[in-house]
């Protein structure tokens, strides 16, 4: 085997779909838990950040305002306070007035310059505005310094306090949770590797398991049946497969006792025959009359053993399949008419009164040759099992779809338990009363392998002493399968 068929039957092999399947089903789920717990940690982090930056902030809005900050920033207080908030989140805290510029900046950078940001822009209009920068990794948070006008109670914003604080412990966080999760998910996947391959391997055995047996009977070892009960599919298989080895069985016992039969019908004229030659051997100078006796005695024997292997070879020949059929489009009628014309001298000489009865015009599909033969023996197994005086009708019919023949005697008839055996090879009712009138038994199996060949069915119905009737239905359109 090469090694390209090695890997592809082991990609095809069950086994190795199962333990992919497995693996998929293991281990991809742990894959999407694992991105989803990191996104929704970071999400959660980042919200609790920063509504408790917005919520410090908004206190020291308050503040801001009523310390009139704005006017003054050398507060100690909140210079204080701002101190304090940038140093607790780490980061930066920008108070910014009306006009936009920077009056305090906790990391003194942009004290007195202007900013212009979006952010800034949308927080004059009384709202809170955060961002959340994940690649930087800062929140910016905006929120308003709100008024209340002393006369109207109208609410203006008079600047702003912008803080951005760094999310480094938040990354850190999730550096650390991803190479925990990382860790278990790794071990994990080890054991649904492991588990993924003992499962395959439980999976698979029962047909390991019966490929193995099926190769020990095929070698003659161990036991003739099929017998693996893991799951129902294997016993559906065995059963199939058990019926199968019983049609085998059945198929080889037949040839064998084929091949036997014909070994032994072969074998009795030649023995009679050597019979025959070495008594008139023995005999010293026997008259030629004797002679000329014994030799027209052997020269019967050829000519039995020459038709049991005629009869052999049209049987082969109709062992054959279907597509070795020559079908042409026939007329029934005529074809019994010159089958009847030809069997009559033998039907006189037995003094059996031979019939055709025609009730229509019939032409259908068939085999010439095979046809002939089969409808042939049927006739002249009516002539041949019949009495001096007796009859034998040939009906011909039709309707849309089958030809029926009807071959009806008034001969010896056939004992009804031996009706199932008649179309065996070489079944004979009465052996020596067969031979005695030239048969060979293979005449009504030729028939009928004939008529199944056909798509046909034939049917015998007898009453001993009485008389025998075969009926015949061959379809008159040949359908090849
Ligand atoms: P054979 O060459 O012996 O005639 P067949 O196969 O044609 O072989 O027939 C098998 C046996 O069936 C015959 O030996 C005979 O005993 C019986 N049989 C067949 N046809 C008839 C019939 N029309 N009437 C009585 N017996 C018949």
């Amino acid at each position: 085997m090469s090694k390209l068929k090695v890997v592809t039957d082991f990609i095809r092999s069950l086994f190795f779909r199962l333990v992919l399947l497995f693996i998929l089903i293991g281990i991809i789920p742990g894959v999407i838990l694992r991105a989803g717990v990191l996104n929704s940690y970071e999400q959660r982090a980042v919200s609790i950040k920063t509504s408790e930056i917005l919520s410090q902030a908004k206190i020291l809005a308050n503040q801001v305002v009523s310390n009139d900050y704005l006017n003054n920033t050398e507060s100690m207080i909140i210079n204080a306070e701002l101190e304090q908030l940038s140093n607790i989140y780490d980061g930066r805290v920008m108070i910014i007035n009306s006009s936009f510029r920077v009056i305090k900046d906790t990391h003194n950078l942009d004290t007195g310059k202007s900013i212009l940001s979006k952010e800034v822009f949308q927080s004059y209009n009384g709202s809170d505005i955060s961002k959340y920068d994940s690649e930087s990794r800062y929140i910016e948070l905006v929120t308003p310094l709100m008024q209340t006008d002393g006369k109207s109670g109208e609410k203006n914003a008079i600047g702003v306090i912008l803080i951005s604080v760094s999310t480094d412990s938040i990354a850190l966080n999730m550096e650390y949770l991803d190479t925990n999760i990382y860790v278990i998910q790794l071990i994990l996947s080890i054991l649904v590797v492991l588990f993924a391959v003992f499962l395959a391997i439980q999976i698979v055995n029962p047909f390991k398991k019966m490929s193995r047996k099926i190769d020990e009977i095929q070698t003659g070892y161990g036991d003739d049946m099929l017998d693996i009960r893991d799951y129902t599919e294997t016993i559906q298989i065995c059963e199939k497969f058990n019926a199968l080895l019983g049609r085998m069985k059945i198929l080889d016992e037949s040839r064998q006792e084929f091949v036997s039969n014909v070994s032994h019908e072969l074998k009795t004229p030649l023995t009679s025959m050597k019979v025959l030659a070495d008594s008139i051997n023995s005999m010293g100078d026997a008259p030629v009359e004797l002679y000329k006796e014994f030799m027209g005695d052997i020269g019967n024997e050829i000519e039995r053993e020459n038709k049991i292997i005629n009869d052999l070879l049209s049987l082969v020949k109709m062992d054959k399949s279907a597509a070795d059929l020559n079908i042409t489009n026939l007329n029934v009628n005529e074809l019994l008419e010159q089958i009847l014309k030809r069997l009559q001298p033998i039907a006189e000489k037995q003094q059996v009164e031979l019939v055709l009865e025609s009730f229509r015009p019939v032409i259908a599909d068939v085999d010439e040759v095979k046809i002939t033969l089969a409808f042939t023996n049927l006739i002249e197994n009516g002539i041949k099992y019949n009495k001096p005086g007796g009859r034998v009708r040939v009906s011909l019919n039709a309707d849309h779809q089958y030809l029926y023949l009807k071959v009806e005697d008034t001969g010896i008839g056939i004992p009804e338990e031996s009706l199932e055996h008649i179309f065996e090879r070489f079944y004979r009712v009465d052996k020596s009363h067969s031979r005695e009138i030239g048969g060979t038994g293979l005449g009504l199996a030729i028939t009928r392998s004939a008529v199944l060949m056909h798509r046909g069915q034939i049917k015998v119905y007898s009453t001993e002493g009485e008389g025998t009737t075969f009926n015949v239905r061959i379809p008159l359109k040949y359908i090849a399968k």
